[in-house]
């Protein structure tokens, strides 16, 4: 019925997760709420892990992407769990740090890594650098030459292949911000240079294709396109790289028109594909790192509404403003993500009524979805919006000098915060 295994329908007709009624979880600590149901982490987490054993030897490691969620409790699942990080700046690196987390585990990446971070990084014991351009490799040279390290480093890749939408295309030139293209050579040069470089180790190379996608297909093409690379460089230059890391972007299901496919039949068919390379260009199987980030929380969370205000427009549509919106959820505003709505006070009702539900922003704009089915809604009702748990708290903002919501967890029927509330005196914490 639901999209999320973790959701349920109690008895008086709320919506429930892991085993808490939403509409108590509201009334307890308050709405907007983040919820996050803890075995729904720590299944998909699982799921990885187990993928690398059943089907390469576990030689390899899945990455949590922080970006989707940071904070300090996901980062101490994810070691329990036996995954990685990935960071992508100096404020996610030190929420790792924080939460006790071996920094050895860690992937630093980032298109424009500031060389305070690169230093902070490096004194946090940061265990691999992504490094985008050569700017950046000269600038990790130089800052790790000074503080007398060793930078072990990965190159992030263009591999020519794109897979934003739910088909993919292979071009010789894609238009991104990130990385070194193969086709110009850019990246064979790179390779050069950090060989010649004393206090960098090349030890990795890294391409991430896209994020919510739906194929295999393409990160298998991906793949072959990274290992024979890594064919080139041995044949070439003589050296073997003996990690690759092909990045994340694994769909999750925010709708019922999504079809996400089991993670594991990710690596059943891309460990395939690279024994198959490693074979052809006689170099090692090399050691893979996957980097989930949105398919390891996003279904996992929701957000709890109360609704307030009720517009009816004859005619042209009913808003249902909610004590929420842009400042929580930005991705309606930012790019039209679909979301399924429930009216979680009536949830064993049938959802007849189309509406549009308003965030209480200053901004027409801030709309949480539109034109979208749940039980007919009255004041006071608790809304959730299913599959937030990526991209939501971690892109909210203080627009309006709204506070940002706390984050519940809930396992088995018990809920606990593992992210406070914001208070109006955190908001103006900085000002002077
Ligand atoms: C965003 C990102 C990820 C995670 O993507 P998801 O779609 O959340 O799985 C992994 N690696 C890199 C380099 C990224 O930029």
């Amino acid at each position: 019925m639901f999209v999320n295994d973790c959701l349920n329908i109690n008895e008086k007709g709320h919506l429930t997760i892991g085993g808490c009624d939403t509409v108590e979880l509201a009334k307890e600590y308050g709405t907007p709420l983040y919820v996050l149901d803890e075995n729904t982490i720590r299944t998909t987490c699982r799921s990885y892990v187990e993928s690398f054993k059943k089907f390469y030897n576990g030689n390899g490691m899945p990455l949590y992407a922080s970006k989707a969620l940071s904070c300090k409790e996901l980062c101490r699942i994810a070691n329990e769990e036996h995954l990685g990080l990935d960071v992508v700046s100096g404020g996610e690196i030190y929420t790792a740090q924080q939460a006790g987390f071996p920094m050895e585990k860690t992937h630093f990446h980032g298109n424009n890594k500031t060389a305070a971070e690169i230093e902070f990084a490096l004194n946090a014991g940061v265990g691999t650098f992504v490094v985008d351009n050569l700017y950046e490799l000269e600038l990790l040279n130089e800052i790790a030459g000074k503080l007398v390290k060793k930078a072990k480093i990965s190159f992030r890749i263009k591999p020519g292949v794109d897979a934003h939408t739910h088909n993919f295309i292979r071009t010789g030139q894609i238009d991104s911000k990130f990385g070194f293209a193969l086709e110009t050579g850019e990246a064979f040069e790179a390779v050069k240079k950090a060989l010649e470089y004393e206090n960098v180790n090349l030890a990795e190379l890294h391409c991430h294709i896209g994020s919510q996608i739906f194929d295999i297909d393409p990160f298998v093409t991906a793949a072959e396109i990274m290992m024979d690379f890594i064919g080139k460089i041995k044949d070439e230059l003589g050296v073997t790289i003996s990690n690759l890391n092909l990045g994340g972007g694994f769909g999750i299901m925010y709708v019922n028109s999504d079809e996400p496919v089991p993670y594991e039949n990710y690596m059943e068919k891309v460990s395939v594909a690279v024994k198959a390379k490693a074979a052809e260009h006689n170099v090692p199987v090399p050691y893979i790192f996957i980097e989930p980030g949105r398919s390891i929380v996003g279904e996992a969370g929701i957000t709890l509404y109360t609704v307030g205000g009720i517009k009816e427009i004859p005619n042209i549509r009913t808003y249902v403003s909610v004590d929420g919106g842009m400042t929580d959820n930005i991705r309606y505003a930012l790019y039209q993500s679909d979301y399924t709505v429930v009216n979680a006070s009536h949830a064993d009702k049938e959802a007849t009524q189309t509406v549009t539900v308003a965030g209480k922003c200053c901004e027409s704009g801030d709309l949480v979805q539109e034109h979208t089915q749940v039980a007919p809604v009255t004041v006071g009702d608790t809304l959730a919006v299913l599959s937030t748990g990526a991209y939501n708290y971690s892109m909210a903002s203080n627009y309006n000098r709204i506070p940002r919501p706390a984050i519940v967890m809930v396992n088995n029927g018990k809920s606990r915060v593992i992210v406070k509330r914001e208070s109006y005196e955190d908001i103006v914490r900085n000002d002077i």
